[in-house]
């Protein structure tokens, strides 16, 4: 059941004291960087003066923005011979963010991944077939070494080629699949096309879905309709990519590796902690990383700690499956909304597909919200049509406090991406 027992059921004491060891140790490597040597210049903050965790509280946040403006290296903190690798963001704003490692962090990054499925109960028989975009994206090399630790059998099939995806899994048994949530449900339509059934004719028994923001109801659709587990994996390409935090079988939040990340939940305005249960931004700090350490990283993202203990009996702290970013809140006549809302009410609707988009507009100086459904099968009495526009536009109502205007489209409409879905169009005037 456990990995690195020691580690994951750790004193809570224990595990803070190995994290202000780690910090330290952080902090004088960060000091060797151009970046954060001048800033703890600026600030007159001593790294080898650091007495608890509370002291990082004295240094200023890193956002994407000083990335940008230091890339490619001012983060560096060791001499460029000793990288091995480099990733990238999947930024879809403005220039990507790169990511440098040493043979140390690209070993402790697999072992994170190894512990995060193995958690979740992935083992060396298992089959494990690797759907993740391989190369600057994390998810593909990040997934791979971890399960090659395991000792399971890889196949790196990559994202794509679906008719493919499905022989692979019928010829070699796959049991167990890294794929983006949205990537799982359009594959069911293959395996329709195809009369296959996801039930009986593969042998899966697990998928690990992460990489973009998805509902619990888009959780219990993949695995109702494939019959297997479905485990959230979240991790972000400046934390390494996957390994960050990782559902148990009790899926009830997922555990971050605390022994390799210190984090606060902080309020995205005021900058100040939020309290248990209350919902804010995700900021890291490394404590494992050689390359580029990074110190209180702010990542857009939001979610809330679970402050009960876990019934697995791991101590690292759960959080709560990301909402989104706080730059996907979309501000829609003055009312603030995230896309999950929107999904978490149409995931309850068995008569349409999986897939989804979200339009706005401005129609006589007007927000307008049109949300784009595909349906699943085609009625001859347009009246029920009629009755499902009308039904899905009152729970959005009810959800969102805004009456959108609900387009139904045939199934397969809606563009697919190979990537992270696209699930916002805003073509609002921005004047
Ligand atoms: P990238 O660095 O390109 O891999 O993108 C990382 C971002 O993807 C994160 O900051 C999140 O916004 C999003 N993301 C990754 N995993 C998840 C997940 N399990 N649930 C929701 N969003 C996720
Ligand atoms: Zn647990």
């Amino acid at each position: 059941m456990f990995w690195e027992k020691d580690i994951e059921t750790m004193e809570i004491s224990e595990l803070r004291e190995l994290q202000l060891d780690r910090l330290r140790t952080t902090l004088i490597r960060a000091n060797a960087t151009p970046y954060y040597s001048q800033l703890f210049k600026k600030i007159s903050f001593d790294p080898t003066e650091v007495r608890t965790l509370d002291d990082i509280q004295e240094i200023p946040f890193t956002s994407k923005n000083e990335l940008r403006e230091h890339y490619p290296y001012g983060f560096l903190a060791v001499p460029r011979d000793e990288i091995v690798r480099m990733h990238s963001s999947s930024g879809t704003t403005g220039r990507p963010i790169v990511v440098f490692h040493t043979i140390h962090d690209i070993e402790n990054w697999a072992n994170l991944v190894a512990r995060s499925m193995y958690m979740a109960g992935a083992r060396r028989s298992d089959v494990f077939q690797n759907t993740m975009g391989y190369g600057l994206f994390t998810g593909g090399l990040g997934f791979h070494y971890g399960a090659e630790k395991i000792g399971m059998m890889v196949i790196p099939s990559g994202p794509g080629n679906s008719q493919r995806q499905i022989a692979l899994m019928r010829e070699f048994d796959t049991t167990a699949v890294h794929i983006l949530p949205s990537y799982a449900l359009h594959l069911l339509d293959v395996f329709k096309e195809l009369s296959l059934d996801p039930k009986k004719d593969v042998k899966l028994r697990m998928v690990f879905i992460g990489a973009e923001p998805h509902s619990e109801e888009m959780r219990k659709k993949i695995e109702n309709s494939y019959d297997i587990d479905a485990f959230n994996s979240y991790g972000l390409s400046e934390m390494n990519g996957p390994g960050v935090a990782f559902e148990c079988p009790f899926k009830n939040g997922l555990h971050v590796w605390e022994d390799s990340f210190l984090f606060e939940i902080i309020d995205p305005q005021t900058m100040k902690p939020m309290p248990d249960g209350e919902e804010g931004e995700i900021v890291f700090t490394t404590l494992n990383r050689e390359g580029m350490p990074f110190i209180r990283y702010r990542t857009r993202d939001l979610a809330y700690i679970y402050p009960d203990p876990c019934p697995c009996g791991r101590t690292h702290r759960r959080i709560s499956r990301i909402k989104g970013r706080d730059d996907d809140m979309l501000i829609i006549k003055g009312v603030n909304m995230f896309p999950m809302q929107i999904e978490t009410v149409l995931m309850k609707f068995p008569e349409i597909g999986t897939n989804y988009q979200i339009i706005l507009e401005t129609k006589e100086h007007m927000d307008e919200l049109t949300v784009e459904v595909e349906i699943l099968s085609s009625a001859d009495d347009m009246r029920i049509y009629e009755q499902l526009r009308r039904h899905i536009a009152e729970a959005i109502r009810d959800e969102v406090l805004i009456t959108p205007r609900i387009n139904l489209v045939q199934h397969g409409t809606i563009k697919r991406v190979e990537g992270k879905a696209v699930r916002v169009i805003d073509n609002r005037d921005k004047s």
